[in-house]
Order: structure tokens, then sequence, then C-alpha cells
């Protein structure tokens, strides 16, 4: 059985204070089971929150990482300064840092084995433009993606990844997919990974569908069986409709 995650990407929101308000609001609505809580904060964030967040059921998460362990990369942060501060999770190739970063399919391939070598879960991000949509490109980017992401990946490692099917056209804007259409589109990705690997990590991966998921539209894509959870930006931001999402999930 898969585990169903709910993941917030922070982006580039809440000081520290901020942070640690947010995990203790979180903290008062009570533990919940069954299902995985991550928030992705930004690095200045993590330290405080790894701290807080110990014994909680939440899991910290940083939104990107170097794939190199140490070097001449002036601004980086690498996966064993990650691992040290005991941050297990780290969102890899989201549409923003592909669009503003230069984040490529090649260099998602490295920080996802990084990761892997270095213990921690990437949560990696896949999803078509509306120009690919429009042009009916939805399936082979998708395809295109993750086949470059999970390249050279053995089985055992790719049952650890957490796909996000983030449609770039739904990030952020306030409309979401339809369930049908991610529901359509994690299939696929799940026989993807069928063919590139094999049937028992198609079973086991998690795939989570992201964009303009809020607590008001969460079951819709739940209720799907091959849909694992979500990663939220915008409703993740507050701990209330978080809670909420989390409630759903579990
Ligand atoms: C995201 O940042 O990954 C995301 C899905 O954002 P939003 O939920 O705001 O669309």
């Amino acid at each position: 059985m898969r585990t169903p995650v709910i993941a917030g990407n922070w982006k580039m929101y809440k000081t520290v204070d901020q942070a640690l308000d947010f995990m203790n609001a979180l903290r008062e609505r009570g533990e919940v089971s069954g299902v995985e809580q991550v928030v992705c904060a930004s690095f200045v964030a993590l330290p405080a929150l790894a701290q807080a967040t110990s014994g909680t059921g939440v899991g910290i998460g940083a939104q990107t990482m170097h794939w190199e362990e140490e070097g001449a990369y002036t601004g980086e942060v690498s996966p064993t300064m990650l691992q040290d501060i005991d941050v297990p999770y780290v969102i890899i190739g989201h549409s923003e840092r592909r669009t503003y970063f230069a984040e490529t399919d090649e260099t998602v391939n490295k920080k996802t084995k990084s990761a892997l070598d270095h213990d921690l879960t990437p949560i990696v991000c896949i999803g078509e433009t509306l120009e690919e949509k429009e042009a009916d490109r939805t399936q082979e980017t998708v395809r295109d993606q993750v086949a470059k992401a999970l390249d050279g990946r053995s089985s055992a490692e790719a049952s650890r990844v957490i796909l996000a099917y983030e449609p770039v056209w739904a990030i952020g804007t306030g409309k979401s997919a339809t369930a049908d259409d991610a529901d359509e589109v994690i299939r696929f990705i799940r026989k993807t990974v069928a063919d590139q690997l094999d049937h028992d990590v198609a079973r086991d991966i998690r795939i989570l569908y992201g964009g303009s998921v809020k607590p008001s539209n969460i079951d819709s894509f739940l209720e799907r069986p091959d849909i694992d959870g979500a990663l939220v930006g915008g409703a993740s931001l507050d701990p209330n409709s978080f809670g909420q999402l989390v409630d759903a999930a579990a």
C-alpha cells in the first residue's frame, strides 16, 4: 500500500519566525496518522524547522540542492548539508527552477541520483507547459521527463522517489487540472515507469498531483486510486489550510 503524501512548497515565503509560527499552529491541530506530511521551506528556515518538527511526524524538505557533496559552487547547498541538519526531503526539478534557474532534465537526473545516494527522498516534478498541452504533447513531455529523471536508477532506488505531476499552466494560477485529466496523466506516468523499470516499481512509487490544489478540490484528486497525494504551493502557506489538506488525505 502506498502511504499518501501532502507536501507543501513554500517557495520564497516565510521568515524563520513565520515558519515556526506555522509549525506551532500545525502542532495545535494535533497529530494525524496515515499520511506523510512534508513542508519544503527556504534554506534559512530549515535548521529551525528541523528542530521544531522533531518528533511531530512532519517531514521537512528543501526546494532544491546541488548534486555534489561540496565544492566551488557559490550559493549552492549540498545533500550532505541537508543530511547534517536532518532534512530528509528535497524537491527536484520544480517548474519554477526549470524556468528561472536553468534546471534541465540532465541536472534533474544528477540531483535525483545524488539525493538517493544520500538517503534523501527526492520529490521530482514533471509536467507539460500550456503550449505542450495545446499541441497535444502532454504524454510525450511527461514520458521524456520521467525517463530522463530515472535514467540509470535501479528499481529499488526508483521506488524511493516521489513523482509530482504538475502541469505548468496549473501552478499558482488558481486553475487546476480536472481530476479526470490529472488521473489520466498519472496513470500514464505509472505505465511509463512500468515500461522503463518494472511493474513492482510502478505499483510502489508515489505519484502526486500539483497545481492549484486547495481544501475545496483536494478530495476530487484523492478519490482517484492512482493519485497518492498532492504537492501544494499557495494553499500550504496557511496552517489551517495545510491541515485540512492533510486531514483529507489521512
Ligand atoms: C507548486 O508550487 O508546486 C504548486 C503546485 O503551487 P500552487 O499549489 O500554488 O499551484
